[in-house]
């Protein structure tokens, strides 16, 4: 279901029919538990005004979902923790309220890990969401709601964040279209700080004209987030042929999945055939980006969670007899394994006696890392290369082990270490019907010419 598919049907009919028909079609697939709540009274107000004329704009009446850690009106946002189970936002995030200026009508929040920590919903406090091609497998988070509600047709378009992977990864691991942009292009203002500095905000689309769409109305300056950069998302109509292509050699060694190597080699292939040239590259840091990454955004999320006290937000422990009994007792309850993890890692990684040796020296490697992909886009265009080492696993198959999960992760997060734009686009399925995505990695700011490369290759 595309945005203009159902603009048409708002003309057929109305506002209300389709955002209607969209919370039944939501209801009927609860078995996937991609939502957490329906913001249904809301939606239907909205898109009464705009039958009425009084709301208008570029998607005027086009239903989306937003993940349960974007502050919106109509439900609570819980970052699917029971830390914030409750919780009602006194604001909107930018994100949300941009989209509603044009007219969108949000009808609901979207499962993900607790605090976006995770790669498969598995550590969400609401249990799992299970994937749109086969539920005894994982939606890949964590924005895994909000791609299997895209993957299953009940919106045209659902909004992610990503982190470290959150939205390539799912995409991929759903069919659909993802996209982290360059750091900066989206305001995280009303968003649940995961970690500060590669935190972003982008969509979940079934096709890339889409995320075209929604991203150039999300992008841009907004004073409440002082990263935020001007607005540069201009998308193309094409792109010339003769582009430099680097395919990256560290992401198809044989421990990647060779049918998801074979797919990528596929759209190799077929980016030669629109007169690109596509080159093996390497990329020696990326030996250390899940190190670097597993470095540093714990630190970064020992600091935001440090927010959650039992006092400022959310969830209270009863019955505690001193501040420092209802500070832990709090936090214990309220965050999950794997939050508490993280907290211990990063406080670990900051601790005076530990912080060169770790926080200091992965941060210096983060800078190679950067230098790296620098250097290779002195000469390349943009890279290629899988979004995962597998398809979709099965429910359980990574929760005992948090190393096993976050290998996972190897191949999305050296773009957001880097700040890059990165998206995850369908390139086709294995022989058991899964889903494998492409990743295109460009330089910094050149998010639309990525889309419009991914445009001109796709099928559907
Ligand atoms: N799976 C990665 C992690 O667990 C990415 C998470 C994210 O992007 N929010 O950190």
């Amino acid at each position: 279901m595309t945005i203009s598919e159902v603009q048409e049907q708002i003309k057929a009919s109305s506002a209300r029919a389709v955002v209607e028909a969209s919370i039944a079609k939501a209801k009927q697939n609860a078995e996937y538990n991609a939502l957490l709540s329906l913001t249904e009274e809301r939606a239907l107000e909205r898109a009464d005004a705009v039958d009425a004329g009084k709301i208008t704009g570029k998607l005027a009446g086009v239903p989306f979902v937003v993940k349960d850690n974007f502050l919106a009106f109509g439900a609570p946002t819980t970052a699917a923790s029971k830390m914030l189970a409750g919780f009602d936002a006194p604001l909107q995030a930018t994100a949300v309220e941009k989209l509603e200026a044009e007219g969108a009508i949000c009808i609901g929040k979207s499962n993900l890990d607790a605090f976006a920590h995770g790669g498969s919903t598995e550590n969400s406090a609401y249990g799992p969401t299970k994937n749109a091609y086969d539920k005894t497998r994982v939606s890949g988070g964590s924005s895994g709601g909000s791609a299997v509600i895209t993957a299953l047709d009940i919106v045209p378009f659902t909004l992610g964040s990503d982190t470290g992977g959150s939205i390539r990864q799912p995409a991929s691991f759903n069919g659909v279209v993802g996209i982290k942009p360059t750091y900066g292009t989206v305001s995280r203002y009303g968003v649940v700080a995961m970690a500060s500095s590669t935190d972003t905000i982008g969509s979940i689309t079934s096709n890339v004209a889409d995320a075209e769409t929604v991203m150039s109305i999300m992008a841009g300056r907004d004073d409440r987030d002082m990263t935020t950069l001007p607005d540069f998302f201009e998308v193309p109509q094409f792109v010339k042929p003769g582009q430099k292509i680097g395919l990256i050699k560290e992401f198809m060694t044989d421990g990647v999945d060779i049918e998801v190597r074979t797919k990528i080699n596929e759209y190799a292939d077929s980016l030669r055939a629109k007169g690109h040239t596509v080159e093996e590259v390497s990329l020696p840091m990326l030996e250390y980006s899940l190190a670097i990454y597993y470095i540093i955004v714990p630190a970064e999320i020992s600091s935001n969670l440090a927010r959650y006290d039992g006092i400022h937000y959310g969830y209270r422990a009863e019955g505690a007899k001193t501040l420092a009994e209802l500070y832990g007792r709090s936090r214990n309850d309220g965050f999950m394994t794997e939050n508490k993890r993280r907290i211990m890692i990063g406080s670990y990684v900051l601790s005076s006696g530990y912080f060169d040796a770790y926080y200091l020296k992965a941060q210096k490697a983060r800078t190679l890392l950067i230098k790296q992909f620098n250097d290779l886009f002195a000469q390349y265009d943009l890279l290629i290369g899988p979004v995962a080492p597998t398809t979709a696993f099965r429910l359980g198959d990574n929760t005992s082990d948090p190393i096993k999960m976050y290998l996972e992760d190897v191949m999305t997060v050296p773009a957001s270490l880097a700040g890059l734009p990165a998206i995850s686009v369908p390139a086709g399925v294995s022989q058991t019907d899964m889903p494998i995505g492409v990743q295109l990695i460009g330089p910094a700011r050149s998010d639309a010419k990525l889309l419009a490369l991914a445009r001109s290759l796709e099928t559907k």
